[in-house]
């Protein structure tokens, strides 16, 4: 989806002055991209128009930057659509919190009971229990008590015997004896929505009255995802919704869709299969995101838990200024390792989730550990300033880092062009502010 939002915006960028055709133009490609990125056909409608009227009404035109300004219209649409504010967890006055999480079958429910039991925990020190209310799915149990192990949280469960609303009352009860101030009840889910699913959690939020029932939705589902918000909705009432696998190939579609669709908020997102791949939903930042800008935000918070504070902020200052060199790239390498899978993170900073130079790049350990050899293997003279590297000097750090001319150069080019992206990005920041104020 950014991808092709960038390139109908992209459009506009440069321009000096737009008329309304140039606004219309790029609205039917911003309007193609969501479509086809399963964007609710409704949603898409509302939004366009929303965004015509203020690009239309307003001096836009006049501005200076008209361009950038359209950007963060959209930007601030986009945002606005999927929430203005992140949303909580609300806790209970008189513990335990009981939290009931409902979806469809593979949605994500256990993993995410496990994830999320494991944030409060860490987060806000919790002392959660898990219910497994699912006595249907073989081995549901099973992998409940798994995943609670992993991150030494108890589980609770009778067996597949009991039926799902005295096995959530039972595990109330435990909770309450065993001095558990969260209980996340785990139930079952269906392929398809269907009326003896749909009754049973009835009876299950009748007999339990949870504090939150948490829709969990598959965010690769797309358009399906705006069907499924939208019966459990109505059927029982969701406080909020925990969009899943957005980590996965999604075209961001449903995110944009089960908010709009619904009126719930989006509280978290799931970022992968570990348990540890859970993330509070920020409206602002998934539209950023979006809209192909990055997420630095996200990726500073990550950096926070694997790299202290201080290096984080400077890895932020870093990123975000176009005059970093080889000797920052350096220093960098090894801190990024420790922060997971390279795509992803390249995913999140700004400019380079999408740049096609870097669509062939493998970024695996092998290729981080070739160009740390080719780093290492300059002068902090050359790193600093890697326009003194005629073909001699090359020659030598080839030789010195065990690889070729050609593994040199290609680092040289790749560096350049990422230091022009951020620079990019620098400058359409500065200019998106000064629209701001031009209002
Ligand atoms: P349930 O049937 O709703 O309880 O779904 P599960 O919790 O069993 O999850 C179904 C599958 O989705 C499992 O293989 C999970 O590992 C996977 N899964 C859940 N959440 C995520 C996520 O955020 N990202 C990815 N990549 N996979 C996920
Ligand atoms: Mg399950």
């Amino acid at each position: 989806l950014s991808e092709k939002l960038q390139n109908a915006l992209g459009k506009l960028k440069g321009k000096g002055k737009l008329s309304e055709k140039d606004v219309n133009d790029a609205m039917r490609e911003v309007k193609l991209a969501l479509l086809e990125a399963d964007v609710n056909f409704k949603v898409v409608k509302d939004f366009i128009s929303k965004v015509k009227d203020r690009c239309v009404g307003q001096d836009v035109m006049e501005s200076l930057t008209p361009g950038q300004h359209v950007i963060k219209i959209v930007n601030e649409e986009l945002t606005s659509l999927m929430g203005t504010v992140q949303s909580r967890i609300s806790f209970a006055s008189k513990p335990p919190t009981i939290i009931m999480l409902v979806g469809l079958q593979g949605a994500g429910k256990t993993t995410t009971g496990g994830k999320l039991a494991g944030y409060l925990k860490k987060h806000q020190s919790k002392r959660p229990l898990l219910v497994a209310c699912d006595i249907y799915r073989p081995a549901a149990i099973k992998q409940l008590q798994v995943v609670g192990s992993k991150l030494d949280i108890p589980v609770f469960d009778m067996g597949d015997k009991q039926n799902p609303v005295d096995i959530a009352k039972a595990g109330i009860e435990h909770a309450i004896k065993k001095g558990n101030d969260l209980v996340i009840i785990d139930t079952a889910g269906r392929l398809h929505i269907d009326e003896d699913l749909m009754n049973e959690l009835k009876d299950v939020k009748r007999e339990v009255k949870p504090h939150e029932i948490l829709l969990v939705i598959d965010a690769m589902t797309g358009q399906d995802a705006v069907n499924v918000a939208e019966n459990f909705n109505e059927a029982l009432g969701v406080d909020g919704i925990i969009l899943t696998k957005l980590d996965g190939d999604t075209r961001g579609g449903a995110a944009l869709s089960v908010r709009a669709v619904t009126h719930k908020p989006i509280k978290f997102i799931g970022m992968g299969e570990k348990l540890d791949d859970l993330e509070p939903f920020h409206p602002d930042r998934m539209a950023s995101r979006i809209l192909g800008m990055g997420d630095v935000l996200s990726l500073i918070e990550r950096a926070q838990d694997a790299i202290d504070l201080k290096k984080a902020k400077e890895m932020e200052d870093r990123i975000k200024s176009q005059h970093f060199t080889f000797e920052d790239f350096l220093d960098q390498l090894e801190q990024v390792k420790k922060l997971g899978p390279l795509n992803e993170l390249i995913g999140m900073i700004p400019g380079l989730g999408n740049a096609k130079e870097l669509k062939d790049v493998d970024f695996n350990d092998k290729e981080l550990v070739k160009i740390q050899a080719i780093i290492q293997s300059m002068t902090r003279k050359e790193r600093n300033n890697p326009a003194i590297l005629n073909a001699s000097r090359k020659r030598r750090i080839a030789n010195g880092s065990g690889t070729k001319v050609q593994d040199v150069n290609r680092l040289l080019k790749q560096f350049e062009q990422t230091k022009k992206m951020m620079k990019q990005f620098a400058d359409m920041e500065k200019g998106m502010k000064k629209g701001g104020k031009l209002k």
